[in-house]
């Protein structure tokens, strides 16, 4: 019997079997990933930037874990021969009304600990060439990029080097205190149960009786690449984000072989897989969604309709280049022509509450743990979150 069963093989279940392992050598450890392969969900369709932690409120996990996970994943990088590019990343001001925002985000970083620093349009020139300002910019060195899936694999690697077991194609179809059900080999006894499982643990929650005020309304992520030579872009270049809605807004990152691309958008998906067309749709998702939706809208703690009024055009190719072309102004629509992987935020609408759950989640259960919310920064994080997490659940 496994004295610890992972539901999900992203990068946060596979950092907590890492995590668990190294702390108790001694302990039978296995992660059940229902796909045939690694990365095929968030871990491995984000835009692999390492975050410096500046955005979060600082009474957040989200604000407590990131510069730490910036660092501990930086070290794993290395250990595993990952390359990490050293972009650092600029936010820009699309006008002058948006300078006491920049100042807000500045206030923010610095009560985190992040280091960060105000720059003029001089210095905004030195460090990225092609991106333009109003007045004043902020400049992130600690910020960089590194393959997602890279990294998503390499864990896994560790995880069975220690001793752990990582089942692909072991669909979890149930679970309890002290049991788990897969599709395959239908029910067994496990000791504790570990509920990483990203876009569906809310479900898998449920499960336990934990989390039910929470409902999931997915926000998919659209990637467009340019034709530009690796490099000609270095730095990730931002806007200045609308405190009230969890996304960045649209921005400019390198990846990590130098590549350019614009993305991602935040679009409502009516299910939690919904990558392309109709592959992955639902009608219960769907359903859950649409009920979901309403309430959202006209939700008093966001500004939804701006939201969607922003988010909605961005379908349209030209619009979304447009709004890039303000941050970076040689950015052209026929330069960003190749579609990358769409990606699934697993955001979830706290229903007692009437509003987006802006940070993670983590809530102990009878005989579980369950990660909820493992929204961004979830990738930089991961190493960081297994820390906090196994040192309190499992000491
Ligand atoms: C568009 C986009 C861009 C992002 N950009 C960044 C970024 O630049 N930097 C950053 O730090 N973060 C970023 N993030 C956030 C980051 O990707 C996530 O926080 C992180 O990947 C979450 O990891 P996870 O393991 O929880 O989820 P996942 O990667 O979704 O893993 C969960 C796994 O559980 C499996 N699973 C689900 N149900 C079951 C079941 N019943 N049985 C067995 N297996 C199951 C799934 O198949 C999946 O593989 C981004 C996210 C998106 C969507």
């Amino acid at each position: 019997m496994p004295d610890v069963a992972v539901i999900g093989g992203g990068i946060v279940g596979l950092a907590i079997a890492d995590e668990v392992l190294r702390v108790h050598p001694d302990l039978d450890v296995e992660v059940h990933e229902k796909e045939s392969s690694l990365a095929q969900h968030a871990s491995g369709r984000n835009s692999g930037v390492l975050h410096a932690g500046f955005y979060y409120s600082p009474d957040s996990m989200k604000a407590r874990l990131t510069r730490v996970g910036n660092k501990l994943l930086r070290e794993f990088c290395a250990e595993r021969g990952i390359p990490v590019r050293d972009t650092g990343k600029v936010v820009v001001t699309r006008s002058h009304d948006e300078l006491p925002r920049l100042h807000d985000l500045h206030q923010r970083g610095m009560a985190n600990g992040v280091e960060l620093e105000l720059v003029d349009e001089q210095q905004l020139a030195e460090l990225e060439p092609l991106a333009r300002t109003s007045g004043l910019a902020l400049w992130s060195p600690s910020t960089g990029s590194a393959d997602p899936v890279a990294v998503v694999e390499q864990l896994a690697a560790r995880v069975r080097e220690r001793g752990g077991r990582v089942l692909l194609g072991s669909s979890v179809v149930g679970a309890g205190p002290g049991w788990i059900a897969t599709e395959r080999d239908g029910r067994t006894s496990v000791g504790r149960v570990v509920n990483a499982a990203g876009l569906h643990a809310d479900t898998v929650a449920r499960w336990f009786g934990v989390g039910e005020e929470y409902r999931m309304l997915p926000f998919k992520g659209l990637y467009w690449y340019g034709s530009w030579p690796a490099g000609r872009l270095r730095r990730h270049v931002y806007p200045v984000p609308d405190p009230r809605n969890p996304f960045l807004g649209v921005h400019l990152t390198v990846a990590a072989n130098g590549r350019a691309k614009i993305g991602p958008t935040a679009i409502p998906a009516m299910s939690r897989e919904a990558y392309s067309g109709l592959h992955g749709l639902s009608a219960r998702e769907a359903w859950d969604v649409a009920r979901t939706l309403p309430r959202f809208l006209t939700s008093p703690h966001h500004d939804a309709r701006a939201l969607v009024a922003s988010e909605v055009p961005k379908y349209v190719h030209s619009r979304l280049v447009g709004e890039a072309a303000q941050l970076v102004p040689s950015v052209r629509p026929a330069d960003f022509r190749v579609k990358g992987r769409a990606g699934i935020r697993a955001q979830l609408f706290d229903t007692s509450a009437n509003r987006l759950e802006m940070d993670f989640v983590v809530r102990e259960g009878p005989g579980s743990l369950h990660v909820l919310n493992a929204v961004s920064p979830g990738w930089t994080t991961a190493l960081s979150m297994a820390r906090e997490v196994v040192a309190s659940w499992l000491p």
